[in-house]
């Protein structure tokens, strides 16, 4: 391990069931060759002689079933090859999995539905997307549910979405070339709004068993449930809601047993909960390394990857030919509610925003809602339940000449007029 290859790059040699975790350095680039034998990445074959590029930042294993040899070419921050790996159990759980699709094939049910849950950086994307690409492989067409509203691993940050899976990951791109369901949920963390939260979670479950209940395949795949590392108070019982709203069979639970003896505690007797190590490769990601991703998958929507650029258009647009709302007033004490209004309906209230300077590089999902539906007051009904058709960002406020502009990734003019302002911004340097 570790001579030089062919190319300039470094050469690993990988026993089988090993896998060489590498880092790529801050504003650096690592290209990966497979020169022999046969080698994944989170469940995604690679192919031979194919240059694989990852970019700054990029944290990857390249696992071997059966031997291999790689080449790295690029700075990294480490490089290292590691035999004690918990993919042996990782699938084990997929061939359970995969057992219980047999069945529900055979007795005409419905396929696994399964809720990866734990703390930050214990791996719960990763093992996602390992059950989701072993899934494909066999010919199966799971759907994968990504509740992280934090790290979204099918959209922009602040969205919670469905995705059905057709292929495995792209091994550079990870999801982002497909078209998801997403909905808004308009700040990185649940406990901005649980309320809004339970309800976009209640949302997909139903869209979900709706699906399942047209569509065979996608009954038979079942679901994989991305989750947050919000894993106390709140955030716990947003867990136990989910898994109620998408009647899980099983839960994993990633690297906490304090966690798991809740949800055996708390669940149904039928729901099977499964303690799974986390891997050893989990880097943990700080605080500015969570919003360094944020930031790129907010460019990667806007400007696209590498094998597809995208273009996007600069507008502008009149303040009065949209409507801008924040979901959620801010809390109130009780006393001061109106009569016969709670907390919960002030959480859901679609609350009309002015533009201002403020709006100035604020994310806005472009709602789907009807545009004609009028409720009581003006206040849109379905806004919440709808889901998002794209996103815009501020990149201008002119209050004078009441207008914005914005930056889309398609041309003028938006296709719907309903905005929904996120806690997010994105500062658009290029
Ligand atoms: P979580 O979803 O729990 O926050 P992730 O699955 O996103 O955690 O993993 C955190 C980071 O660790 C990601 O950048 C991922 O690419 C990386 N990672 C996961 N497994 C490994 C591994 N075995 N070796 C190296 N890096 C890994």
């Amino acid at each position: 391990e570790g001579v030089g290859a062919g190319g300039g790059g470094t050469r690993f040699d990988l026993e089988k069931e090993t896998e060489l975790r590498f880092e790529v350095e801050a504003g650096e680039k690592v290209h990966l060759e497979l020169l022999t034998g046969l080698a994944e990445v989170f469940g995604s074959e690679l192919n031979r002689n194919k240059k694989y590029t990852f970019g700054p930042g990029s944290k990857i294993a390249v696992f071997t079933w059966q031997g291999c040899s790689v080449s790295l070419l690029g700075k990294t921050e480490v490089a290292y090859i590691s035999k004690d790996t918990p993919m042996l159990l990782y699938l084990n759980a997929h061939t359970a999995l995969e057992q219980m699709r047999r069945q529900a094939e055979r007795d005409n049910e419905r396929g696994p539905r399964v809720m990866v849950v734990g703390p930050t950086d214990v791996g719960k994307s990763t093992v996602c997307r390992l059950l989701l690409s072993y899934a494909v492989r066999l010919g199966r067409r799971p759907t994968l549910v990504d509740l992280d509203v934090g790290q979204s691993g099918v959209s922009v940050p602040g969205t919670m979405s469905a995705l059905c899976i057709e292929r495995p990951a792209d091994v550079e791109e990870g999801y982002s070339v497909q078209a998801p369901l997403v909905y808004h949920f308009g700040s990185t963390t649940p406990g901005t709004n649980i309320k809004l939260y339970n309800k976009l979670t209640s949302c997909l479950a139903e869209v979900f068993s709706q699906r399942c209940e047209e569509n065979r395949k996608a009954s038979v795949g079942g679901c994989i449930i991305n989750t947050c590392g919000w894993v106390k108070g709140s955030g716990y019982q947003a867990l136990v809601h989910c898994a109620s709203a998408f009647q899980v069979d099983v839960v994993l639970v990633l690297d906490q047993e304090r966690l798991y003896n809740e949800l055996k505690r708390d669940l149904p007797h039928f729901v099977r909960v499964v303690l799974l190590p986390k891997s050893g490769g989990v880097v943990e990601r700080s605080k500015d390394c969570r919003r360094e991703s944020r930031d790129e998958k907010l460019r990667e929507y806007f400007y696209g990857f590498r094998s597809a650029l995208f273009f996007p258009h600069a507008f502008d647009v009149r303040f009065s030919d949209v409507r801008i709302y924040k979901i959620g007033a801010p809390s109130i004490p009780d006393s001061c509610l109106p009569l016969g209004m709670s907390q919960d309906d002030t959480q859901l209230k679609l609350v009309p925003v002015t533009p201002g300077r403020d709006l100035t590089h604020h994310v806005l999902s472009v709602s789907c809602a009807d545009e004609g539906e009028e409720g009581a007051g003006g206040v849109r009904r379905g806004v919440l339940e709808s889901p998002v058709c794209g996103f815009i960002v501020v990149t201008n406020v002119d209050t004078q000449a009441q207008v914005m502009t914005v930056l889309s990734p398609a041309p003028r003019p938006l296709p719907r007029h309903t905005l929904l302002i996120m806690d997010i911004r994105f500062i658009d340097l290029k």
